[in-house]
């Protein structure tokens, strides 16, 4: 137990060590790229349900964004494959859109979802009606004490009652956890091709992860996949913030991501809009708004392509505000 825990923590020294950073430099092609829908079938998501909504679903917002969003990829980066977890309204489990990604060998894990919070609920008059009260009383003293019951007719006023949609707007990145890191060490273990060409163009070769070198290696590519997830999602945050929007920023949820732990690759997931607020609602349903928020996650991707593969020319570019 003592001794394990010693082995770990010097692993982790090692892996979080900056003599290890050259390994976050190296050039790496982006060849394939997942785009998850999230979401479907009978998982319908988060729900517009508020007054004023438009009663959509998550599923069918988080599908038109990533259509939109894999057709922009491909149009913009014709060399990268770019492989959707779904392009219909077809259920699929957390490990089965986890599987495409890591069966795919995807350098990249693209999430899209829509946000929503729990609703206050409103109440107004919308009239009155007539109540029956009835009250008790007593008459008599000793043995004679009688129970009486008096009914009158009351005026009560008649309420109805709503959901009031959310004040929050705008989009949020999130990246894998920091604590979740085994998480992540475990999915890239449990690839049989994990790539270990560092600075070369595609070896993917079989590591038996019983060797505590290899071991090592892993927890450094586990830190290496956050700090590009963390660079990708600062980008995307970027472009949000180019338009009309809230950029909320980049976070790390405390709970963990499932599929972004589950993935052997950088994974960033994008809360698009929230579903229950009254504009984000009907950007994230136009076509308008899925275009701009598709134009914004591929003008990321492209620029964290670019970073990749050519690091220091284009480290510090500017956000590039063209149609890609
Ligand atoms: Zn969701």
């Amino acid at each position: 137990m003592f001794k394990t825990k010693i082995i770990v923590t010097a692993l982790l020294a090692v892996a979080f060590t900056p003599f290890y950073s050259f390994s976050q430099q190296g050039p790496k092609k982006i060849r394939t790229i997942i785009v998850d829908a999230g979401h479907g079938g009978k998982d319908g998501g988060a729900h517009g349900a508020y007054e004023g909504g438009l009663n959509s679903w998550e599923k069918d917002i988080t599908l038109d964004i990533s259509n939109k969003l894999v057709d922009d990829l491909r149009q913009a980066l014709p060399d990268v494959k770019v492989v959707p977890t779904r392009t219909t309204d077809i259920y699929q489990s957390p490990p089965e859109k986890a599987n495409i990604a890591n069966a795919n060998k995807g350098d990249l894990f693209i999430c899209i979802h829509a946000d929503a919070v729990g609703l206050k609920q409103g109440r107004r008059q919308i009239g009155s009606h007539i109540e029956i009260v009835h009250s008790v009383y007593y008459v008599g003293k000793g043995k004679r004490r009688k129970k009486m019951i008096k009914s009158k007719n009351v005026t009560v006023p008649t309420y109805e009652y709503y959901k009031i949609g959310c004040p929050q707007q705008g989009t949020s990145v999130w990246i894998f956890a920091a604590h979740k890191t085994n998480d992540k060490l475990k999915a890239i273990m449990n690839n049989e091709d994990f790539d270990i060409g560092e600075g070369s163009d595609s070896s993917y070769n079989s590591i038996d992860f019983s060797d505590p070198a290899n071991r090592t290696l892993a927890l450094i590519y586990a830190k290496r996949f956050q700090d590009r997830s963390i660079k990708l999602a600062s980008l995307v945050n970027d472009e949000i913030a180019t338009t009309d929007r809230p950029a909320l920023g980049t976070n790390q949820r405390q709970k963990g991501i499932w599929v972004l732990q589950a993935t052997n690759m950088p994974a960033i997931l994008i809360e698009t809009g929230f579903i229950t607020n009254h504009d984000d609602e009907r950007y994230l349903n136009s076509d308008k708004g899925q275009q701009e928020l598709a134009y914004c996650i591929t003008r990321a991707i492209k620029r964290y392509k670019e970073m990749m593969e050519n690091p220091k020319p284009t480290a510090n570019v500017q956000a590039d505000t063209s149609k890609p």
